[in-house]
């Protein structure tokens, strides 16, 4: 029985360490065990396709949103267990967001930046209190909470911005991370 929904967001593309997509893959395989379904932005490229497909290998439950207009570009991945067409980008991250109860980022280019910045504001502005974790494999996240702090020492954000992040370096403390805010 699924028990949780994990929103992934993550790059189209593989990266250029091999540590990015071996994490992906290790993300789906991770959902799967523990009967978590992947939520995600449905497309067969990059890193996506990567967490997809290993969630399907180990029987996960799959839950895709994409664009009509990206059906070809990302190589919308239709054999999942629920797929979804939206007219909009903003459609597709709203379906994501309300489907699931926790957001994961995994590496990733501006999309995945967009997708993180989202939930993050919104959950600055009290919209939500779904936790946000990014995967910070290899110290790829770091310019990111860099920047975040930059913000806070300069007076344009709160220094409780940084309680809505966990940073887990990798897959297996993702996961003790997710079981610590989920149960
Ligand atoms: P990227 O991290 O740039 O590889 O993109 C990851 C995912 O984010 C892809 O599925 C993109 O289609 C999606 N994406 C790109 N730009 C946006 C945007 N402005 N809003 C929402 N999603 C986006």
């Amino acid at each position: 029985m699924t028990t949780h929904s994990i929103c992934v967001f993550c790059g189209a593309r593989d990266g250029v360490k091999p540590a990015y997509r071996a994490a992906a893959t290790a993300t789906g395989q991770m959902l799967a065990d523990q009967g978590w379904r992947l939520v995600y932005g449905a497309g067969d490229v990059g890193l996506m396709g990567a967490v997809a497909r290993a969630a399907q290998a180990g029987g996960g439950d799959t839950f895709g949103v994409i664009p009509v207009h990206l059906l070809k570009a990302e190589v919308g991945k239709s054999d999942l267990t629920r797929f979804v067409v939206t007219e909009n980008m903003h459609e597709r991250k709203k379906v994501m967001f309300m489907n699931c109860d926790a957001i994961v980022v995994l590496p990733g280019g501006a999309g995945s930046l967009d997708e993180f910045f989202e939930v993050l504001t919104w959950r600055q502005l009290g919209l939500h209190e779904k936790p946000i974790f990014l995967l910070n494999i290899d110290g790829y996240w770091d310019p990111l909470m860099q920047l975040m702090n930059h913000t806070i020492a300069e007076g344009f954000a709160s220094a409780t911005l940084k309680d809505y992040i966990r940073m887990p370096t990798s897959v297996p403390e993702l996961t003790k991370n997710l079981h610590a805010a989920l149960e």
